[in-house]
């Protein structure tokens, strides 16, 4: 009798294991359902520190402390078989190995090296969707560079509360159709490799001739800083957010291929789905102030007021003639 119901003790146990290792492991979340984050990761239900927020130029402060970010080891990536492209079924990351690639300057208290890149964008290729918004405009994708604070020990991400653990490069990105970007066709040529959930592309030595400055806006000295979080769960609260005022483009044809992606994660039990909207909506900002490195006369502008401006110009022009 004793062995019967130990026996349906362990049968009982191994069914919750099964069911725990289905249904809560870390990557079971899904941006369908980012509302429903804080139920399993707490932190995500925070109503202060989050991100992404709307950033808003007339709103932010400027900070003449906010000198351009400098990276070392050099800005052309040449090392051996440490550069991969892998899909994790959320996004497709650009991943470094080693820490070839630092970081500091731009008032940042500690020296950072470059983990990985990765992509953020909509649920079709005509809709918006990047995270932060810029001047009441979402741009049509965002790439987030992820660098980590040299004194970060990894796998201490839940005890630690250093609010410079990581310092992440926001750079927002719009779509045109004229715009090749070298670069990005260099990594996006490979997303074949890639084309399911847990597949890894490793570059070869012959490919180690990319410019990593190629990823990012040609002036990094306009920017907006500010304290948040990860937009994904655990979403902790100790990034150091640098986003870039300027945007950069890849072409419509490029951005095809992100839409391409399967994702084997999120939809639990109906199988492969194309990564479609991986973006998280703005958090309140509750108090927090955006600082900016800049001054510009004319940044505050969305293509809405300038093609306003340019209607009034014309308008005038024709009175005055
Ligand atoms: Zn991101």
């Amino acid at each position: 009798m004793a062995s019967k119901l130990n026996l349906i003790f362990i049968w009982y146990y191994l069914s919750f294991l099964v069911l725990y290792s289905v249904c809560f492991r870390e990557d079971q979340w899904g941006y369908h359902i980012n509302s429903q984050w804080g139920d399993e990761f707490n932190v995500c239900n925070h109503t202060h520190d989050q991100s992404p927020i709307k950033i808003v130029y007339k709103d932010s402060v400027y900070d003449p402390v906010l000198t351009p970010p400098i990276l070392h080891g050099g800005w052309t990536y040449v090392p051996t078989s440490v550069l991969m492209l892998q899909n994790n079924g959320h996004t497709i990351e650009l991943v470094f190995k080693d820490r070839h690639i630092r970081m500091h300057g731009a008032h940042l208290t500690h020296e950072f090296y470059l983990k990985q890149c990765h992509f953020h964008w909509g649920e079709s290729i005509d809709q918006q969707g990047s995270e932060h918004w810029l001047n009441g405009h979402q741009y049509d994708a965002e790439m987030h560079c992820v660098f980590i604070n040299v004194n970060f020990v990894e796998g201490t991400e839940a005890e630690t509360y250093d609010r410079e653990a990581w310092a992440v490069f926001g750079v927002l990105i719009k779509f045109d159709a004229e715009k090749t970007n070298p670069y990005i066709e260099y990594l996006l040529s490979h997303t074949e490799a890639i084309r399911d959930a847990g597949q890894n592309y490793s570059f070869n030595q012959e490919e180690h001739k990319a410019d990593i400055k190629h990823l990012l806006p040609d002036d990094l000295s306009e920017y907006y800083r500010y304290q948040g979080s990860l937009t994904s769960p655990p979403c902790y609260e100790f990034v150091v957010w640098t986003i870039f005022h300027n945007p950069i483009h890849i072409s419509t044809h490029q951005a095809e291929r992100l839409f391409e992606l399967h994702n084997a994660v999120v939809e639990q039990n109906e199988g492969f789905t194309n990564i479609t909207g991986n973006f998280r909506p703005p958090q309140p900002l509750a108090g927090r102030t955006v600082f900016r490195s800049f001054n510009k006369a004319n940044a505050a502008s969305t293509p809405q007021t300038t093609l306003l401006t340019i209607i009034l110009l014309i308008a005038t022009a024709f009175i005055l003639y």
